[in-house]
């Protein structure tokens, strides 16, 4: 691991400003993926801002009914929470299949967010990566590479990774928006939809966060109320990444809204493939993967997907 420097934020503006004063500054909270990524030294941050202090770690209601969501908050507590499991039982179902347990009580629900994605080649060093050295190439789309759990849409020909948080694609069903705080002092309130960026010529480039710019919230509407599953299929299981997951959020006269997870670089949703929910999987699907494009190896996503929500939509 690189040398580094530390300092505590005593508050989400400290961090923000302090973030831009310093050559080479990232922020930390639990740590669960940054501090990994450090030790293989594919980040090298020269300082780090600890901003568990910041006290962003509650719970609130909103004024519309909705919840808003500290950026620290744990993802157990935040699954324990006695209104996320009542109100927005997907996202409970979402975050208990994620990781393991000890690094629940650790990962807060910003850093979910923006975990890296887990392609094998951007973890190696010795192999190019656009994303981890943006122009070295994707040794992903090289011949025989190992794709099976790479994205199959909304990728690109630099980049086909994943990203694997549970958390996000939960969080997408639910319409929920991040709340962000910048070195100025501007708020900024950007849906979940738009947070995530499609890899394109630039897959370094993986949210609409400017530099120094922190996450203070996540806020969820109201509850959707309907019959809310999540399913994550994977290779074992537990501690995995899902090949594919969905969130689903089923209203009594069969209309909702599904997302998809370990699929694409960002949680995937699309109105058009919410509306044909009524028609069955195999409309949504055609709708979601319209554009796909699989590799030869992970082209089984696509019925695996299909499969799955079949199979949740037939439950009672
Ligand atoms: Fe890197 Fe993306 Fe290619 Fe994986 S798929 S090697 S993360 S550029």
């Amino acid at each position: 691991m690189k040398a580094f420097s530390y300092e505590k934020a005593g508050d989400a503006a400290e961090a923000a400003a302090r973030a831009t004063q310093v050559d080479g500054a990232k922020f930390i909270a639990g740590g669960t993926n940054l501090l990994d990524l450090m030790k293989h030294e594919i980040e090298t941050p020269m300082h780090l801002i600890d901003v568990n202090g910041t006290g962003l770690d509650s719970i609130e209601r909103t004024g519309d009914g909705g919840l808003r969501i500290g950026a620290l908050v744990s993802n157990t507590a935040l699954a324990a929470d006695q209104r996320i499991r009542r109100d927005y039982p997907v996202l409970t179902r979402a975050l208990v299949a994620g990781a393991s347990g000890q690094l629940r009580n650790k990962a807060s629900t910003a850093g979910n967010l923006l975990q890296r994605t887990r392609c094998p080649y951007f973890f190696d060093p010795a192999m190019p990566c656009n994303k981890r050295e943006p122009g070295a190439g994707c040794a992903a789309l090289h011949k025989g590479a190992v794709t099976r759990q790479l994205g199959v849409v909304g990728t690109s020909d630099h980049c086909i990774a994943t990203h694997p948080s549970d958390m996000a694609v939960a969080m997408r069903v639910l319409d929920a928006v991040v709340e962000s705080l910048d070195a100025d002092g501007n708020e900024r309130i950007i849906p979940l939809a738009d947070f995530h960026k499609l890899p394109g010529d630039t897959p370094h480039i993986e949210s609409a966060l400017a530099p120094g710019e922190i996450i203070t919230a996540v806020t969820l509407p109201p509850p959707a109320g309907g019959r809310q599953a999540y399913q994550k299929v994977r290779d074992r299981a537990s501690y995995a990444f899902a090949l594919v997951s969905v969130a689903l959020i089923l209203q009594e006269d069969g209309t909702g809204r599904v997302a998809m997870g370990g699929v694409a670089p960002k949680p995937w949703r699309m109105d058009e493939a919410d509306a044909e929910l009524p028609n069955g999987a195999s409309a949504v699907a055609a709708k979601l993967f319209d554009e796909a494009r699989p590799t030869p190896e992970n082209a089984f996503k696509i019925t695996l997907a299909e499969r799955t929500l079949a199979a949740m939509l037939a439950k009672d």
